[in-house]
């Protein structure tokens, strides 16, 4: 489900993360690990103040790599501390106990020096739509306890999920909003599935994508699409890619329309491999 953010629904989102910090001792920062900055909440910082924080790059088996360790050292010299999963999958999810445990680990340390016995460590997921919060807190409880879709403004009262005896998490996850102001993160997300495509024009969205992958990923769209050159000219690959998957309209005239579906919905299914759409030091540029 795709959330319209409007100005009240995003104060109600920030307070009902406010109300769920006061009951836990660590926050789990869900990202995409194929756009780990666009997939941000802008507030974030503002938002978590003081709590220790894992960032955790979801859809890792999405993901390039190469970027995936970047990614990770990035977050790590801001001061988080920063982990792939596969939330899916369910890889991952004893890493999220241990790194927890180690974020809480002087404030527990001192409690029990002064007596206090030793409890779980109380983690809350937050992130935008779609990052995965749902599947990671279905694959931790193993059962289904959270429904997959967002709901916000629905208040229900807030469950622990024990995981093991060293993790309880909050059943519900922090739903925030995306950068949606920035037109390249929009369609990096957009690119990515996060957002629906009603949203942003199809094909601009996909002549985002194709510019992105033939200066990022060339040989990965000439092999999908089995083209020895890609042409420079954005009309002329889509005609190449449009005629390659029989896209025509009468008259021969390619069906943009449905090349761009095609190139999105495949690239999102992961068709055309691991792919990354943003790097650590073009972010970094961004935000200075
Ligand atoms: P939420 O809105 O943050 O709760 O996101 P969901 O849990 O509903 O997940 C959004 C989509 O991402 C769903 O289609 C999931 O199946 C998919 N998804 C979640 N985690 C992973 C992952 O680790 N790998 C892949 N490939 N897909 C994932």
């Amino acid at each position: 489900m795709t959330i319209q953010w409007f100005p009240g629904h995003m104060a109600k989102a920030r307070r009902q993360v406010t109300e769920q910090l006061k009951l836990i001792d660590v926050v789990i920062e869900l990202v995409d690990a194929r756009l780990p900055a666009s997939s941000r909440n802008p507030m974030i910082d503002e938002i978590i103040a003081h709590k220790p924080r894992l960032v955790v790059l979801n859809k890792a088996d999405m993901a390039d790599e190469r970027l995936t360790r970047k990614w990770i050292a990035y977050f790590e010299q801001k001061g988080f501390k920063a982990i792939s999963i596969n939330a899916q999958a369910g890889q991952g999810m004893k890493e999220i106990t241990a790194a927890c445990k180690e974020l809480v680990k002087e404030k527990f340390d001192r409690m029990i020096a002064k007596g206090v016995n030793p409890r779980a460590v109380r983690a809350l997921i937050v992130g935008i739509p779609n990052v995965g919060k749902s599947t990671l807190i279905n694959k931790i409880a193993k059962k289904n306890i959270a429904k997959t879709g967002d709901r916000p403004g629905v208040t229900t009262a807030q469950q622990w999920i024990k995981v093991g005896k060293e993790l309880e998490l909050l059943d519900t996850p922090g739903i925030l909003w995306p950068k949606f102001e920035d037109e390249l993160v929009g369609l990096r997300l957009a690119t990515s599935g996060a957002i629906k495509d009603a949203i942003l024009n199809l094909q601009d969205v996909a002549v985002y994508a194709l510019r992105f992958l033939s200066a990022h990923y060339p040989e990965k769209l000439k092999e999908r699409y089995n083209l020895t050159h890609l042409s420079e000219d954005i009309v002329e690959l889509f005609d190449d890619i449009g005629k390659r998957r029989g896209c025509l309209l009468s008259g021969g005239i390619i069906d943009y329309d449905k090349t761009a579906e095609i190139v999105l919905r495949e690239l999102r299914a992961g068709k055309l491999g691991r792919i990354t759409f943003e790097e650590p030091n073009e972010y970094a540029e961004i935000e200075a």
